[in-house]
C-alpha cells in the first residue's frame, strides 16, 4: 500500500459521510431508481453550476461525448478532429459514431490542442471538432471557434477533466455543448460511472434526453434508435451532495498546485503553466521530466504513488492501427508522452505530504 495515494476518495468520503449517507438513504427510500427526483435536480443544478439551460445526465462521459455526436448527425463517412493527447474515450466516441477520428498535435505548454494545426486538419468530411480541456486547464477555445465558425463545423467540448474551469470568467462550456465524465476519480466523481452534456441549445438537449432513453420521449413511443445510457438515480444523489462542495474542492487543488509549483521550482523538472484567461483546476497536476525512469523508481521506494497520462497517444494505440498512422506524425504527444508524470493531486492533499513528496522529487532529479 502506498504511504500517500494518487487520489484518496475514502478521505473525501469521511469529510461529507453524514451528507452522502443521508443523500442514499433517502433515494433508496423513494425506490424512485430510473430518471427520479436527484436525477431532474441534479440535473438543474449542475446546468445552473455551468451556466447553462440544460444538462441531460448519462451514464458516462464516453456515453455523453457519444450521444453528442449522435444529436449533431455525425455518420459514417465524416471526419471528426481531436487531439491524440486524450484519454482514449474521446476517440472510441467518434468511432462508436461510425466517423474517422482525425488528430491534431498538442501544443508543448497547454498539453491542449494546437490552434495552429487546426485548419489544414479540415476537409470536406469534417463534422465536428472535440477540443478536451486537459488536465483541468480549458483549450484555446476563441480561436477554436473563430476557425469551427468559418468553416461551419460544430464543436463538442470534452469537459471530463475541467467541471468548473473557466475561460475568460466564464465556466465551461464555453460553446453550445460540453460533455463531463463523474467517474469516481474526475473532480465531480459519482460512486460509479456517470456523465452529462451540457448545453443551452434546448433542441440539442431534447435530442440527447431521447437517445438516452431507447429514442423515446414517451414511454413505448419511438421515434429514434436509441440507447440505454442513462444516469442512476443512486449516483445523482451522491453527486448532488458533492456538487455543493465542488467550488471549495478545485479551489484547494488549485492552492495545492500552487505549493507543487514553488517546491519543484528549484529541481528543474517541467510544471504545469495556468496560461492567460483561464481557470485550471488540476484534475491532474503532470510535471515532466527526461529522468523520469529514475523519478518513478525513488517514487515507488519512498510509497509515493503517481500516474502517467498518457503513455501510449491514441494514433499509437494498437486500437486505432486501422487509421495507419505512423510515429513520427505528432511529434509533441510523443515527445511528452515519454516525459509526463502526474504527482498525487487531490483536495485533501496535505501540505506536509506535498512537502514530502517534492523531496523526493528533488533528490531523485537533481
Ligand atoms: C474520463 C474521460 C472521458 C471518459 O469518461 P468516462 O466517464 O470514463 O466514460 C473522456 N474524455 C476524457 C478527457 C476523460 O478524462
Amino acid at each position: 500500500m502506498a504511504k500517500i495515494s494518487f487520489v484518496d476518495l475514502k478521505r473525501q468520503y469521511e469529510s461529507i459521510k453524514p451528507e452522502i449517507d443521508a443523500a442514499i438513504s433517502e433515494a433508496v427510500q423513494r425506490a424512485d431508481y430510473i430518471l427520479g427526483a436527484d436525477v431532474e435536480l441534479f440535473e438543474k443544478e449542475y446546468a445552473n453550476f455551468c451556466g447553462a439551460k440544460n444538462c441531460v445526465s448519462v451514464d458516462s462521459g464516453t456515453s455523453a461525448l457519444h450521444l453528442a455526436l449522435k444529436a449533431s448527425g455525425v455518420k459514417r463517412g465524416d471526419e471528426v478532429i481531436t487531439t491524440p493527447n486524450t484519454f482514449i474515450a474521446t476517440a472510441l466516441a467518434i468511432s462508436f459514431s461510425g466517423a474517422k477520428p482525425v488528430f491534431v498535435d498538442c501544443d508543448s505548454e497547454s498539453y491542449n490542442l494546437d490552434v495552429s494545426k487546426l485548419e489544414v486538419a479540415i476537409t470536406k468530411k469534417t463534422k465536428a471538432i472535440i477540443p478536451v480541456h486537459l488536465y483541468g486547464q480549458p483549450a484555446e477555445m476563441k480561436q477554436i471557434k473563430e476557425i469551427a465558425d468559418k468553416h461551419d463545423i460544430k464543436i463538442i467540448e470534452d469537459c471530463c477533466q475541467a467541471h468548473g474551469a473557466e475561460y475568460r470568467q466564464k465556466k465551461l462550456p464555453v460553446t453550445d455543448v460540453g460533455c463531463f465524465s463523474f467517474y469516481p476519480g474526475k473532480n465531480l466523481g459519482a460512486y460509479g460511472d456517470g456523465g452529462a452534456v451540457v448545453t443551452s441549445d434546448n433542441e440539442f438537449a431534447e435530442r440527447i434526453r431521447e437517445l438516452r432513453n431507447y429514442g423515446s420521449k414517451i414511454k413505448y413511443y419511438h421515434s429514434c434508435i436509441g440507447f440505454n445510457n442513462r444516469l442512476d438515480n443512486l449516483q445523482a444523489a451522491v453527486l448532488r451532495v458533492k456538487l455543493n462542495h465542488l467550488e471549495k474542492w478545485n479551489n484547494a487543488r488549485r492552492k495545492n498546485a500552487r505549493i507543487y509549483n514553488e517546491l519543484l521550482e528549484p529541481y528543474g523538472v517541467i510544471t504545469p503553466k495556468e496560461l492567460p484567461n483561464r481557470k485550471h483546476i488540476y484534475h491532474l497536476y503532470i510535471i515532466r521530466t527526461n529522468l523520469r525512469q529514475q523519478l518513478m523508481a525513488a517514487l515507488t521506494n519512498a510509497g509515493i504513488a503517481f500516474g502517467i497520462h498518457y503513455p501510449v497517444p491514441i494514433h499509437l494505440q494498437e486500437a486505432y492501427n486501422e487509421l495507419r498512422l505512423k510515429k513520427g506524425m505528432f511529434p509533441i504527444t510523443e515527445k511528452i508522452s515519454g516525459e509526463v508524470l502526474s504527482l498525487p493531486m487531490f483536495s485533501e492533499l496535505k501540505c506536509e505530504e506535498i512537502q514530502e513528496i517534492c523531496r523526493v522529487v528533488g533528490n531523485s532529479v537533481s
